[in-house]
């Protein structure tokens, strides 16, 4: 009986092996030719034929079109999961071979979860389409001839190649801003498995410093002494993070450090923390949200400094202002986490500068019509998407005539309620993120019929437009947006494919349409909070097990299902692994 068990292992373990056999050959067992050409006479991939690069020669052996999309995250990955493998020759340039999920990042920070169990390699998630991978960073893009400048991440020569493509998307992410302040090089990122690494390297370094008998308290101060600076989701994630930490492990394992020695600040240039959550639906949530993670902070005596400006990073200090008084402060800190909006990469900034002028004149990233397509580059090649892509805002005021004299069909112009209601379908059918805004008509209706005639004049219509376009602010840079503009330019071209010589059916094709499915954020002590949209606010009990079933359902492989599940097991079992290397 006994003797059963390591039997029955072995057959269970030997079965399992020969099912789930490596499949790393299905990635090279067509080893590609490499050629030399292009303008810069550079290596191309791929058995690129002939050195003129037209679309249609560069792949004869496979009839599939070659789809290259730069980037391994959010949007790069919800691409690969719509395409059709017999449709597409899909390769995949990225500095970084894994997929990371950036939304439990913050947890890796104090040892919560392992950096491992946020990561799942590309290589894998190709080798369904049996696609390639580059590990290359894309420098920039020739769009006449369809070919993308990489250079290879250990490439040591500092070599460069092409990779020719007949699709390319673009899902290069964003870069941390700086503002232009001074000494960030002495503040820790938030933004890759390595800042994490980092972080949680520095945050046990600092207590194991300040725990020696040899520190000093003035230096015991500073090195217990965490300063963020932005209070979006990141930043605070970051402090409830530290938080528990404090109460769950520090208490326990650093008996020389009591826990109201440890100072956690937030310094927030606007007036309050998380401000952009649902920030395009009601103003009330916002209010909600905000004040109750405030208030939940408060009690923590986590310091949460609001309205003020960091203008100085020193190597030990961060210096900051205070908008309405403009006085100077100066906190000490052991660890500063930068965190305070994203910007342009820097080969984002290389395809705004050379696309045609005009098309392009957003400051933080690339900007793409209704259709996620490219300003300026050839139609239907080239599509951004996630971080480092905007879909303009509409000029809704300055087209008030015109606006009025198109939907009056009556002609006696102004709008009456069926009128306005035509007028409200067109901008919804154009601007899904005004769904909420315009949601009840007859309230929006009544609202700027200000003298109720239940007709709109020109005026009345302009006041409407005005708070339109105020609602129509950009997409913010979540995920979420990422994730859904991927299934978007995925599930297009799989249609596109099949109906290219039916220009007719192809214009009928719909725009991006972006659901917000709502924002979470991990507030520490068990807590979450979640803005569902549409008005639905919920924190407290159970709301930590609704904030990690949503992001173990959002995993993109069973294997980190199965690590996070461990991860958190081990937690709640043994506490943190504070060890430090
Ligand atoms: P990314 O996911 O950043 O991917 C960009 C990819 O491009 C990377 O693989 C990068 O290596 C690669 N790349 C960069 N330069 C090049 C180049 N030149 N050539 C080729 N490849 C390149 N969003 C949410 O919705 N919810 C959250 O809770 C949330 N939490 C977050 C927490 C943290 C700590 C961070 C940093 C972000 C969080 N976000 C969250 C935001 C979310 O991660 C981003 O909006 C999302 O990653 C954007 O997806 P993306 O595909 O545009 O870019
Ligand atoms: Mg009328």
């Amino acid at each position: 009986m006994t003797a059963g068990v390591p039997v029955a292992g072995g057959l269970a373990w030997y079965t399992y092996d020969t099912l789930f056999e490596a499949k790393g050959d299905i990635l090279h067992t067509k080893r590609p030719k490499h050629i030399v050409g292009g303008p810069k006479n550079l290596v191309i991939t791929h058995g690129c034929r002939g050195s003129v690069l037209k679309a249609e020669e560069i792949h004869q052996n496979d009839p599939r079109q070659r789809l290259v999309i730069l980037g391994s995250g959010w949007g790069a990955v919800s691409v690969i999961n719509q395409l059709d493998p017999k449709k597409f020759h899909v390769t995949v340039v990225s500095p970084t071979n894994y997929f990371l999920f950036t939304p439990l990042l913050p947890s890796a920070t104090v040892g919560t979860l392992e950096l491992r169990s946020l990561i799942e390699p590309i290589r894998r998630l190709l080798s369904k389409l049996g696609g390639y991978y580059v590990e290359g960073r894309a420098e920039d893009i020739d769009f006449e001839n369809q070919l993308v400048e990489v250079s290879g991440v250990n490439n040591s020569e500092g070599q460069m190649f092409y990779v020719p493509y007949d699709k390319l998307v673009i899902a290069v992410g964003s870069e941390s801003m700086t503002h232009g302040i001074q000494g960030l090089e002495h503040c820790n990122f938030l933004k890759s498995i390595t800042d994490a690494r980092d972080i949680r390297r520095k945050v046990m370094e600092n207590f194991e410093k300040a725990s020696l008998p040899t520190t000093t308290d003035e230096e015991r101060r500073q090195l217990l002494s965490f300063v963020i600076c932005g209070g979006g989701p990141t930043g605070v994630e970051f402090a409830a993070e530290l938080y528990d930490f404090l109460y769950e492990d520090l208490v326990g394992y650093f008996p020389a450090i009591p826990p109201e020695e440890v100072q956690v600040s937030i310094i927030q240039s606007a007036g309050h923390i998380l401000n952009t959550y649902g920030k395009t639906f009601l103003w009330l949530i916002i209010e909600n949200i905000s004040e109750m993670t405030e208030a939940k902070f408060k009690r923590e005596s986590i310091n949460v400094v609001t309205n003020a400006r960091v203008v100085k990073v020193n190597p030990k200090s961060v210096t900051y202002k205070e908008k309405s008084t403009g006085k100077e402060y100066e906190v000490p800190f052991g660890v500063c986490l930068w965190s305070t909006g994203v910007g342009m990469t820097p080969l984002v900034k290389t395809l705004v500068a050379k696309l045609p002028t005009g098309s392009q004149s957003n400051k933080h990233a690339i900007e793409t019509d209704g259709y996620l397509r490219v300003l300026g580059a050839p139609e239907e090649t080239v599509y951004a998407i996630g971080d480092c892509a905007t879909i303009p805002q509409p000029h809704f005021v300055e087209k008030v005539m015109t606006i009025l004299q198109e939907n009056d069909t009556n002609g006696d112009n102004v709008l009456n309620y069926d009128e306005f209601h035509n007028l409200a379908n067109k901008i919804i059918a154009k601007h899904s993120v005004l769904k909420v805004f315009l949601a009840r008509l007859d309230m929006v209706f009544e609202k700027y019929d200000k003298d109720h005639n239940g007709t709109l004049d020109l005026d009345e219509i302009r006041a409407f437009l005005v708070d339109v376009e105020k609602q129509c602010t950009a997409l913010p840079a979540t995920a979420q947006v990422a994730s859904q503009q991927g299934k978007f330019v995925g599930k297009r071209i799989n249609v596109l494919h099949e109906i290219e010589d039916d220009p007719v059916a192809a214009a009928k094709l719909p725009q991006f349409n972006y659901t917000h499915l709502g924002s979470l954020a991990y507030i520490g002590g068990n807590e979450a909070v979640l803005d569902l949209g549409k008005g639905y606010v919920y924190g407290g009990l159970g709301s930590e097990y609704l904030w990690r079933s949503v992001y173990f359902s959002e995993q993109v492989s069973i294997r980190t299902r199965l690590l996070l599940l461990m991860d958190w097991s081990k937690r709640a079992l043994f506490g943190r692994d504070i060890s430090k290397f």
